[in-house]
């Protein structure tokens, strides 16, 4: 954590949005850096576009404060908010070459002739389609596209770029290349970038911060590892990456017991015998001979993935277990799983943000 309070690019405090009846965004608090490369991710229908579209001003808050550097943007036109936005269907005019298309904005804005010629060239050249400058855009493929969009946006100078959804029109090879092309660009560039995606590995992959939202509220926020290391709920924990999730009983600190057995475990500041969820990622589970492992299983299924094996695993109270092996199994076996303290992520059912904070400061530091 920084001494300094530096601040935000963007505050949403107690941001509202009703559509009638319909709430579509409660009381959603963020704030957004400078410089920094930002997701929002969640399922389809979860509040992101409507988060972009807010942060644009092509929607006002039907409750709380939008602030951008400070200033209280309620009400303010989209065309005075320096933002752009690069839409899932690019938005790029038919009708004009690539040229013309990123010349669009700085026209207006009345530069001159060499202005726009000089800011064109760099912004094409930035996203390696100087040599296209004369194409027509039916004449370029869907990637390209796309780096038209993306320079026609950054040619208008913003402090901020939102993204929404740009890449699921690609092919996966292409939508790869993308996000390793996106993130570059913005740590060239130094400008904040807000990304909207519900591919959860793409977030993971590109971002420096991620709001995982559903159902109109930010269900956490943090880097990329924090949220895949120490989920909050069972929504976060089952949306980011595979988990097991089954129900357990935090004893007291450092011990929780699940399917019928007591664990040493890194959790602590519960209240004695509370109901938790646990959660161990199937990469931390190791499958070896029953008599090493702490909890007995019999194997159900497998699936080869490519790079690992997909086991699933029943324990002897029943829960089912999804294990990433380098080695094959066989069906009916009886096994053992094996996996360290660590390995085992406690998630109370009904936390607040601020309590899980307070609980991670807790024993930050302890073992070291
Ligand atoms: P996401 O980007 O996460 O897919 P959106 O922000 O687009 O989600 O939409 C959030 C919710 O708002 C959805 O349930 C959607 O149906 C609803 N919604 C969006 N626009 C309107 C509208 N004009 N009228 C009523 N509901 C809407």
């Amino acid at each position: 954590m920084t001494e300094e309070t530096k601040q935000p690019l963007i505050e949403f405090k107690d941001v509202s949005l009703d559509y009638g009846e319909t709430k579509v965004l409660k009381k959603v608090d963020l704030e957004i850096e400078e410089g920094k490369f930002y997701t929002l991710l969640g399922p389809s229908g979860s509040g992101k576009s409507t988060i972009l579209s807010l942060i644009a001003g092509r929607l006002q808050p039907t409750d709380g404060d939008i602030l951008i550097e400070g200033q209280n943007v309620n009400g303010l036109p989209s065309d005075q908010r320096k933002v752009n936005t690069v839409f899932q269907n690019y938005a790029l005019f038919p009708n004009m070459n690539v040229y013309d298309n990123v010349a669009f904005g700085p026209s207006i804005k009345g530069f001159s002739k060499k202005k726009i010629d000089d800011l064109v060239e760099s912004m094409l050249k930035l996203v390696k389609m100087d040599d296209l400058a004369d194409r027509e855009i039916s004449e370029i493929s869907g990637g390209q596209q796309q780096r038209v969009a993306i320079a026609r946006a950054l040619a208008n100078e913003p402090k901020v770029l939102l993204l929404d959804e740009p890449l699921s029109a690609l092919d996966y090879k292409l939508r790869k290349e993308m996000q390793y092309e996106l993130r570059e660009l913005q740590q060239r560039l130094g400008i904040t970038f807000i990304f909207v995606t519900h591919d959860q590995e793409e977030a993971l992959a590109m971002s420096d911060w991620i709001f995982v939202i559903d159902d109109g509220r930010i269900q956490q926020s943090g880097s990329p590892v924090d949220i895949y290391d120490e989920p909050i709920n069972h929504f976060v924990a089952d949306f980011i990456g595979e988990a097991n999730i089954v129900p357990g009983i935090m004893k007291e600190d450092n011990l929780v017991s699940f399917a019928g057995k007591d664990f040493k475990n890194v959790d602590a500041g519960m209240r004695p015998n509370e109901r938790v969820e646990v959660v161990i990622r199937p990469e931390d589970l190791d499958i070896v001979v029953p008599s090493r492992g702490k909890l007995q299983v019999t194997i159900d299924d497998q699936s080869f993935r490519g790079d690992f094996y997909e086991i699933t695993a029943i324990d002897d109270a029943g829960n089912e277990w999804a294990v990433q092996a380098t080695n094959p199994a066989k069906i009916g076996q009886r096994r053992g799983l094996k996996f360290d303290p660590e390995d085992i992520h406690i998630m109370r059912l009904n936390e607040s943000e601020e309590d899980f904070d307070a609980r991670l400061e807790s024993y930050e530091g302890e073992d070291q």
